[in-house]
Formats: C-alpha cells, sequence, structure tokens
C-alpha cells in the first residue's frame, strides 16, 4: 500500500485539481496537507486581507474534504534554522517519516521566492528519495511555453494572446477524484493557529464574499447568468456588477481558467443568442500575460519594467498625501470612492484601479512601489503578478504599459463611467446628495463644498498633470 502527500498551496479546490487527481491514481492513501509558512514568501508574504480570504478558503477546502471522510490536515513550519531543519522542508520530512509516504504532489507557483523555495524542497527530498511530481493547475499555459518566432518572452499583450488563445479551447478540465481514500497525520494544527484573521474590526464587509470552491462557482453562475452578456458594455462601470468578481477565487486556486472558460461555453452551448466570450477570454488573457511577465522578468514587482524610466523623478515620499489617499480623502471623488471601496470590501472595481492608481503616480507622483504595498495589503485578491503588471502598467513603465503622457482626468472619467455618479454616492456619503455635475467635481461650487464635510482636493488636477509632463520630458532627456 502506497501513501502520497498532496501538498495544497494557491489550488484551494478538490475538481480540476491535477496534482489531486495523479495523487489519487497512483497512490492507495492521500494526505492532504498544508504547510503554513509564510516567512518563505519572503516581502510579499500574504497581506491582512489575503490572510481573511486563506483563512475562510482553507476552512472550505477542508469543509470539501469532509464529504470524502477526511479532513484539511495543517503543520505550522518552525522558522528555519541554520543548520537546515525546519521551513516547509522540515514539515513534509516529518510528515513522509510519520506516515510512511513514498511520494509528494503539488500544483506550481510563479512567484519568485515560491519558486527558489519549491525547487530546493523538490531537491532535497528527491535526494531522500521521495518521488516529486509538480503540475501546472491555475494558468492556460506555463508561462515556459509561449515564446515569440524568436523563442524570446512576449512584451507585448496582443501577440501574446494571440498564440495563447490558439491553445485554450481543447483544454478541458478534470472532475473530482472520487473516492479520495483520505489519510490523517497524528496530529494536525487547528486553522485558529494560523492566527489569519484581523485583530482589528475591519473585514466586517468583507461578509460578502464567500471564499472558496462553491463560493467561486456560485460567483461564475450569476456572471453567466446576468453579467456576461453585457461584458463588453458593463465591464467599465464600477456602479454595476457588470465583471465576474473572480479575481480572488482566480488567485487562490478556487476555480481555474479552464474551468471558467468550460463552464461558460456549457451554459450558452443549446441558446440562440450566445454573447461573445471573447472580450471576456481576453481579460483572463491579461492574467497569463502578468504570470508570462513575472516568470520571465521576476523584478517586476520590485524594478521598473522599461529600465528608462529609472532616470524619472518621482516626488520625495509624501507622507500626508499617502495618508489621504489610503483613507479616501483625496477630495477627488471617483478615487475616495475606490479607496473607501477597496477598504470596506478588499476588492476595487477595475476601472477605479486605474484611477486612482493614476492620481497616486502622475498627479501626487509617488512611486508606483508605494500603491502596490498598500494593495497588496487591503486586496483580497493580492496576486503578485497582476499587482505589479497593474501598476506598472499605470505609471508607464512596465511591459506594453499605457504611454505615460496619457495621464487620466478622474473628473472626465468619473463623468464617463459613473455618469449619475452612482458608485460615488455609494461609497462618499458626504456626497450622497450632490446635485448634477457636482457630485465629480464638488469643488466647483465652494458654499456647497463647505456645506457637504467633504475635503477639497489635495492637489490640482490641471497644474498637476503639467508638471508630470514636464518630469518625464526631464527624464527622456537625461
Ligand atoms: P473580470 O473583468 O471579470 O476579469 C476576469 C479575470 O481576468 C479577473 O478575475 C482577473 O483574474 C483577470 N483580469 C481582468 N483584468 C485584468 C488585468 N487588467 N490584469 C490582469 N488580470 C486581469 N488583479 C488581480 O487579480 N490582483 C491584483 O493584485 C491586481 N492589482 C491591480 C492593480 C492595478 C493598479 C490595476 C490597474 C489592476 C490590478 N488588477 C489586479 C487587475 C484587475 O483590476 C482585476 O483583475 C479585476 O478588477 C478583477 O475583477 P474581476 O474578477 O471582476 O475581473
Amino acid at each position: 500500500m502506497t501513501t502520497a502527500i498532496v501538498w495544497f498551496r494557491r489550488d484551494l479546490r478538490l475538481a480540476d485539481n491535477p496534482a489531486l487527481v495523479a495523487a489519487v491514481e497512483g497512490h492507495d492513501r492521500v494526505i492532504p496537507l498544508y504547510v503554513h509558512a509564510p516567512d518563505e514568501e519572503g516581502e510579499w508574504a500574504p497581506g491582512a486581507a489575503s490572510r481573511w480570504w486563506l483563512h475562510h478558503s482553507l476552512a472550505a477546502l477542508d469543509k470539501g474534504l469532509r464529504r470524502h471522510r477526511g479532513a484539511l490536515q495543517i503543520v505550522i513550519a518552525r522558522k528555519r534554522a541554520n543548520t537546515g531543519g525546519g521551513g516547509t522542508l522540515g514539515a513534509l520530512r516529518e510528515a513522509i517519516k510519520a506516515t510512511g509516504a513514498t511520494a509528494v504532489y503539488f500544483n506550481l507557483l510563479y512567484d519568485p521566492a515560491i519558486r527558489k523555495r519549491d525547487a530546493q524542497v523538490r531537491k532535497a527530498l528527491e535526494a531522500d528519495g521521495i518521488d516529486v511530481a509538480s503540475f501546472n493547475a491555475n494558468l492556460w499555459c506555463d508561462p515556459w511555453e509561449i515564446a515569440t518566432k524568436e523563442d524570446e518572452p512576449y512584451r507585448v499583450f496582443t501577440p501574446f494572446w494571440r498564440n495563447l488563445r490558439t491553445r485554450i479551447d481543447a483544454q478541458g478540465p478534470l472532475e473530482e477524484p472520487s473516492p479520495l481514500r483520505l489519510e490523517a497525520l497524528a496530529t494536525s494544527a487547528a486553522l485558529d493557529d494560523l492566527a489569519l484573521l484581523p485583530t482589528l474590526d475591519w473585514a466586517k464587509g468583507f461578509d460578502e464574499w464567500t471564499p472558496g470552491e462553491e463560493g467561486a462557482h456560485d460567483m461564475l453562475s450569476l456572471f453567466a447568468d446576468d453579467a456576461v452578456g453585457h461584458y463588453t458594455s458593463g465591464r467599465d462601470l464600477p456602479a454595476r456588477h457588470g465583471t465576474s468578481r473572480l479575481s480572488p477565487h482566480l488567485h487562490f486556486g478556487e476555480i481555474s481558467p479552464r474551468q471558467v472558460a468550460e463552464r461558460l461555453r456549457a451554459h450558452f452551448a443549446r441558446r440562440k443568442n450566445v454573447p461573445d466570450l471573447e472580450p471576456y477570454l481576453r481579460q483572463l488573457g491579461w492574467r497569463e500575460f502578468g504570470h508570462h511577465l513575472l516568470w520571465h522578468f521576476p523584478d517586476t514587482p520590485k524594478k521598473n519594467f522599461n529600465t528608462k524610466f529609472d532616470a524619472f523623478r518621482w516626488e520625495k515620499r509624501d507622507a500626508h498625501a499617502l495618508r489621504r489617499w489610503k483613507q479616501g480623502k483625496t477630495g477627488i471623488p471617483i478615487v475616495d470612492a475606490g479607496m473607501r471601496e477597496l477598504w470596506a470590501t478588499g476588492w476595487m472595481h477595475n476601472r477605479v484601479r486605474m484611477l486612482v492608481a493614476s492620481l497616486l503616480t502622475k498627479n501626487l507622483r509617488q512611486h508606483w512601489l508605494l500603491g502596490e504595498k498598500w494593495f497588496w495589503d487591503t486586496l483580497v485578491d493580492a496576486d503578485l503578478a497582476n499587482n505589479a503588471m497593474g501598476w506598472q502598467w499605470v505609471a508607464g513603465s512596465g511591459a506594453d504599459a499605457a504611454p505615460y503622457f496619457r495621464i487620466f482626468n478622474p473628473v472626465t472619467q468619473s463623468e464617463k463611467f459613473d455618469p449619475d455618479g452612482a458608485y460615488i454616492r455609494r461609497w462618499v456619503p458626504e456626497l450622497r446628495d450632490a446635485p448634477g455635475r457636482l457630485v465629480h467635481a464638488p469643488w466647483e461650487d465652494e458654499k456647497y463644498l463647505k456645506a457637504s464635510g467633504y475635503p477639497p482636493p489635495i492637489v490640482d488636477l490641471k497644474a498637476s498633470r503639467e508638471d508630470a509632463l514636464l518630469a518625464y520630458q526631464h527624464s527622456k532627456s537625461v
């Protein structure tokens, strides 16, 4: 009789889980194991909002495993000592010794610190005589499978997507294996021992989310029933649920892109009016592009992708402006609405992410790393690949980024994408009753602004835009 460990990480689902399927097919018994070792993720250990999600997602996975008369086994890795021992490797070795397991199966992650750790774990376990097998569970294609004609990584999205698009239709998801024949360790830590939940009473509004595999599929059903048909027209309107809101579920691997695409295809298979799914699939393509970039250019979360940007003169870190930006008190309504939505729900609409990032990096000329870090701590979908790509895209320093001189005007953007101010009114109660255009630019009526209790703008949008363009011209000339 052989036993294998399935090392769960951010693949917190039972269906379409290649590591789990392979372990069940190859062994008589399977130990579903989660090793808690956030230190091994270095400065990109999960932020506070991600920890909240992780807690609930692990609980959901455990519930799923209990349907198969087992339970998620949790080990808290001891800090790694200089002499070896400890860490994830130590935890896996102890589990192997205690259970006689002969193999470890896991699904790949692409964050640089995790890749390095995984390579060390694999090498050491193989040297111990353990079979180690890893799989791609969370992307359509591993980042090294796609290359330009010159065999280079892609740096521009459209040709990347054209290439990827030819590979995705044939890929159907895997079924949940059954029966699972699960085994337990002699002792498992309790989920609460991981202390993932915030001690502050901050995450109350996160209750609108249902982390876990079931929650992910429910969210996809809502999207399929309602919004996907209007995705092109609805995806830029923050007041509507016009997008899928699958980002945290995808990040934690509670659902895979293969499952999403297959489910949408199946949903419309027998209908006459099939909406165009391409624009939505293309957004999933951006997610793959982010992972492609992170794999080939692992410094992107910290360094300008476009090194010409190294000469750009950012303003000195402005603690006051940064605090007002984080608190949603910049006096620019659409920006404050976004920052307050983020604080209250752990999520922000994509269009508004672009606007808040533009205000920070262009009008306030604060380094994109400062915004990236705040998002890392507060987004439930904080994802190293997508977050780095998003911030560098807006800042203008990224691969295939928006040109620097295209500086968003938050007032015209707000008028275009939140025309009646419904989104602003929801998140900025001071402006709930603002008449007409004032909801977008309340400073245009000083008397109204004073009475509303809403702050004046932190920055002059026009002058700061010109300053930013001058700074950009200067950096190009050095
Ligand atoms: P949908 O529109 O329904 O799209 C479906 C899926 O496609 C998303 O769940 C996501 O996985 C992927 N996707 C969509 N747009 C993008 C995009 N522009 N880049 C990469 N993937 C995309 N996304 C994250 O998942 N984590 C982050 O940490 C993150 N940080 C960002 C920071 C900035 C400054 C910006 C501008 C964007 C960031 N994004 C990030 C991308 C995007 O905003 C979110 O993926 C999207 O808002 C999630 O909502 P949704 O699931 O409803 O998206």
